[in-house]
């Protein structure tokens, strides 16, 4: 349906068919067949253009040259078009080509439900127009009646049709030929009419130095967009990341070129269009600048209401069927609703994640606190414990010996007490007293006799049985308690260390000899009776000599009653 323009182009000033022409073109069709398999990669794209290489297609040499598609990493090959070139929209459907150029006669193919989607509109304005001769006396459509006028097939010429219909005449009523492509007809007189391209047959026409008129749809109120890209609805689901990058960069392209024009005329004719000379490049971008509008109109603007209008022109003439159901037609942008929910997905996704990230970081942050919290504490608690023992050590423990004191022998025997009171155990005490002790002081120095002390303490605890506990009970005196102990046996232990005391001196020369005082405690009675029960027998082995030991007996309890 969409037939390349074939006026559309500065081959009207060489022959159109030549052979020359076809090898080249036929060059084309080889390299755009060999890339077809490289067209399906993922980063390559092709664009196939509507007719031969001129500034009509600005916009995407640009975006190419300048770099636009790379940056979106996009490989993109443009296609020439032109007799003997695959039609655009054909090649694009059948996948041979991603993209392509079309005029607005697209909305036929969609409307005949082939899968075409219009991305952008370049031109806002067709450049068709009939060109007549300065002195044809033609001025208006009506005065078009009985002459002979050159049109394309539909739907190439909907513009210059629909102008027809418009103005109520009958393209019955007039001499209509195939187009020659060939505006020289117009010099020699061969047609009175002649369909054009604004952009292009008005330069040669000026250059020939013949003047001419225009009759332009526009000024008939038909207003069709044209150099629609286009793509089929396929490649947009499954490359849209790819296929707007490819939008987004031609737009830029587009941007570039009509910002820079000179530079954009120099580099199609040098790299595009040798064939074409720079004055008529200049021309033709002077003339697509006005059909763009791009101080009017965003680049690449489309109006649902206006394509509707379009595609009602259309069925009017006869080219295709109503309804006008243009749903999916025209191109909104990468999000469409699928991939809108898609991308609600993805970015509900990542917020959970990142919600997710962000509780496990304060979860892994708070428990590397806690636990060094709980380090902090233990090591806390575990100094606090040291402390409190040496403390506890400190307070139950004599200085001078590192032996019990009296306050811990009271606790122990306390406990001692209960013990032997509930099992009914044995449990004596023996009350020791270093004999004339005040006379080693005064011999030989205090120091000697805290020497003396130590050593004593010392002597003592090496001989304890396990389960005795020893104390300094204050001076030189010394208790031993024995739980699981009778008198008998208390006061055999007693009289062992006695003569383990004396056996050898304590302190250099100096020997000590210890009296002893021996008693079991017996049921109902505190440490403290027996404690006065074995002094007792202790101030009873001073009086009796010393360095002996006395046990508290049956007798001596009955008469302390
Ligand atoms: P007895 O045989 O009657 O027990 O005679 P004694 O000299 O040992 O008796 P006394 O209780 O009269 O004297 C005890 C002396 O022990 C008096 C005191 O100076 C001395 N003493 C008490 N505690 C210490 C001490 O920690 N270091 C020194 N070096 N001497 C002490
Ligand atoms: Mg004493
Ligand atoms: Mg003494």
């Amino acid at each position: 349906m969409s037939a390349p323009h074939p006026r559309h182009a500065s081959a009207t000033l060489r022959p159109r068919f030549s052979i020359g022409s076809y090898g080249i073109h036929f060059g084309v069709i080889l390299a755009a067949l060999f890339c077809t398999s490289q067209a399906n990669a993922l980063e390559n794209l092709s664009l196939q253009l509507r007719w031969l290489h001129q500034f009509q297609f600005a916009g995407y040499y640009m975006a190419l040259e300048k770099g636009f598609y790379r940056d979106a990493g996009l490989e993109v090959e443009i296609r020439e078009g032109g007799p003997g070139a695959s039609k655009p929209i054909d090649a694009m459907l059948s996948g041979e080509a991603d993209f392509a150029i079309a005029n607005s006669g697209v909305v036929i193919a969609r409307m005949q439900g082939k899968p075409v989607v219009a991305l952008a509109a370049i031109m806002q304005s067709s450049p068709i127009v009939w060109i007549v001769r300065a002195d044809s006396g033609i001025y208006t459509p009506l005065d078009l009646a009985g002459k002979r006028v050159m049109l394309m097939p539909a739907p190439e010429s909907a513009e210059l049709r629909i102008t027809l219909a418009r103005e109520g005449i009958n393209p019955a009523a007039m001499d209509i030929r195939q187009t020659s492509y060939n505006p020289q007809d117009l010099v020699d007189g061969t047609t009175d009419a002649y369909d054009g391209y604004i952009s292009n047959e008005p330069y040669w026409l000026q250059q020939k130095q013949v003047p001419y008129r225009l009759i332009n749809p526009r000024e008939y109120g038909v207003n069709f967009y044209n150099d629609v890209l286009t793509t089929r609805e396929g490649l947009l689901r499954q490359r849209p990341e790819q296929v707007e990058a490819f939008v987004q960069a031609s737009l830029k392209g587009w941007q570039y070129a009509l910002e820079n024009t000179e530079e954009a005329v120099q580099l199609i004719h040098q790299r595009y269009a040798p064939n074409k000379d720079l004055g008529h490049l200049r021309f033709e971008a002077q003339e697509l600048k006005k059909l763009i509008m791009p101080e009017l109109v965003q680049l690449g603007h489309m109006n649902p209401g206006r394509w509707q209008t379009i595609a009602r022109h259309y069925v009017d003439l006869g080219m295709t069927k109503g309804p006008i159901r243009l749903d999916g037609f025209i191109y909104h942008g990468k999000t469409t609703p699928d991939n809108h929910l898609l991308y609600v997905i993805v970015v509900a996704a990542t917020l959970a994640l990142v919600l997710l990230g962000a509780i496990a970081l304060r979860f892994a942050h708070l428990s590397q606190r806690l636990r060094l919290e709980v380090d902090r504490r233990s090591l806390a608690e575990q100094e606090l414990l040291n402390t409190n023992a040496q403390l506890q050590k400190l307070a139950s423990t004599d200085r001078l010996t590192g032996l019990w004191n009296r306050s811990k022998l009271e606790e122990v025997a306390a406990h001692e007490i209960k013990r032997a009171e509930r099992y009914g155990l044995a449990l004596s005490l023996a009350f020791l007293d270093i004999d004339r002790f005040k006379w080693i002081n005064d011999e030989h120095g205090h120091e000697t006799g805290d020497t003396v002390l130590h050593n004593v303490a010392q002597r003592l605890h090496r001989h304890l049985r396990e389960s005795d506990s020893l104390c300094r009970w204050g001076g030189e005196e010394f208790i031993i308690l024995m739980p699981h102990t009778n008198l008998e046996d208390a006061t055999r232990f007693a009289e062992k260390v006695r003569v383990l005391m004396a056996a050898k001196p304590i302190e250099g020369e100096i020997s000590v000899t210890v009296s002893v005082g021996v008693a079991q405690w017996y049921d109902g009675e505190t440490l403290r009776e027996l404690v006065q029960h074995a002094d007792r027998m202790l101030y009873r082995a001073k009086e009796n000599g010393r360095n002996r030991v006395e046990s508290f007996t049956q007798q001596d309890a009955e008469t302390s009653v």
